[in-house]
């Protein structure tokens, strides 16, 4: 629906500022298990958007490295002295790789972007040559009138009805504000690309903002992000079970122990039955399918596996997705081996592996009065249940 050519996302993260009172740049901050940096860019996957180019400051290529984790992006465009010089070198980049149509400006320190508010800049843009979010102000105006240092003197108000606050990411057409940046002869601290494109005489649209993007700036504004963050995110819970048949061996696993035993566990890897049943669990809570999907039973890889690989793929997944592990649950049924002497074992073992203290973590046991195959010792079953917090799809 936006035409031929591609669209990039052009994040600016080289400021230096450290208002937010830390002495780390504020884009490389941490953020609810995150950094600034990374949930901006996670923000920014969109069906519309083709690529995404940052832009850093020179000397910030290990911060911007290690704020991203395993996130692969393009080499970063390194900036200028200002903000301005730094999207000119940016989008001088972009343009020696042809064929980019339209460009998206963003600023780091905003990084929860919705979806909505990129869709709305992209119809705009059909139509415009620049399109900006912006939103209304509540707060009266007014100057302020009074010498530096001192509380200053309230002056006359200022009608607030045709103000706005511009926020971004900011669309443009890629020639149009290319153009625009090169030939920008206005103030070395341009503040946003709105104000260099209507210099250079664009047309420049607002669609509705949204106050998810208001810049972090100072550290309030970190702490009510990261409770923000907190109070968006969902509870849910998975369930798993499983079983596996006796057969000949001394010894099973259960739980990550190895428990000395007449009999083993038949399974084509370590037959883990407790593990299984939690991978499940963990995999349920985040709707990522059942552990035969993952690792099926089919593939050679997984003979003999050690199934705590299983469990930290699970948990892996629900941290990729900025989840939490809030708390798992685990009854094992069987009449044999006796499971009390192993349990603080196990669930020592399954708080390692999911690097929850251990109160957080319950291992169980229970018979089924000789009923049942696990009554008549034809096997192991185990139940799991974990309780996982998840962000709010954008
Ligand atoms: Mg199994």
């Amino acid at each position: 629906m936006s035409g031929p050519g591609r669209t990039v996302a052009l994040v600016v993260a080289a400021g230096a500022g450290s208002r937010a009172g830390g002495a780390l740049a504020k884009q490389f901050a941490p953020l609810a298990g995150e950094t600034v940096l990374a949930h901006a860019v996670d923000h920014l996957r969109h069906p519309q958007i083709d690529e995404l180019q940052l832009v850093i400051a020179p000397g910030q290529e290990d911060l911007c490295r290690r704020a991203l984790g395993n996130r692969a992006l393009p080499a970063p465009v390194v900036g200028g002295a200002t903000r301005q010089q730094s999207v000119r070198n940016g989008l001088e980049a972009l343009a020696g790789r042809g064929d980019v149509a339209r460009v998206l400006i963003h600023d780091a320190a905003r990084p929860f972007v919705p979806d909505a508010v990129v869709d709305r800049l992209l119809a705009a843009l059909e139509q415009n040559e620049g399109a900006v979010p912006v939103l209304p102000l509540a707060d009266s105006l007014a100057l302020a009138d009074g010498s530096p240092g001192a509380d200053p003197m309230l002056g006359d108000a200022v009608p607030r009805d045709r103000l706005v606050r511009v926020q971004t990411p900011q669309a443009f057409r890629f020639p149009a504000i290319l153009s625009a940046h090169l030939g920008w002869a206005g103030a070395a601290d341009a503040t946003d690309d709105a104000q260099v494109a209507r210099a250079a005489g664009l047309r420049v649209a607002t669609v509705q903002g949204d106050d998810r993007l208001d810049k972090l700036t100072f550290a309030e504004d970190f702490e009510r992000a990261e409770r923000r963050i907190a109070s968006a995110m969902t509870s849910c819970t998975g369930l798993g079970f499983d079983v596996h048949a006796f057969t000949a061996g001394d010894h099973l696993w259960l739980g990550g122990e190895r428990i000395a035993h007449e009999r083993g566990l038949a399974g084509h890897s370590d037959a883990d039955v407790v593990l299984h049943a939690l991978t499940d669990a963990l995999l349920g809570a985040c709707g990522a399918g059942d552990i035969g999907d993952h690792f099926p039973p089919s593939d050679p890889r997984w003979r003999g596996a050690a199934s705590s690989g299983f469990v930290g793929h699970a948990a892996a997944l629900i941290a990729g997705r900025g989840g939490r592990i809030d708390h798992v649950d685990v009854t094992i049924i069987c009449e044999a081996p006796r499971i009390g002497p192993h349990k603080e074992a196990i669930r020592a073992n399954v708080a390692h592996l999911l690097q929850l203290p251990p109160a957080r973590v319950s291992i169980k046991a229970t018979t089924t009065e000789r009923l049942g195959f696990t009554g008549r010792g034809e096997g192991i079953a185990a139940q799991a249940v974990a309780t996982v917090r998840l962000p709010e799809e954008k």
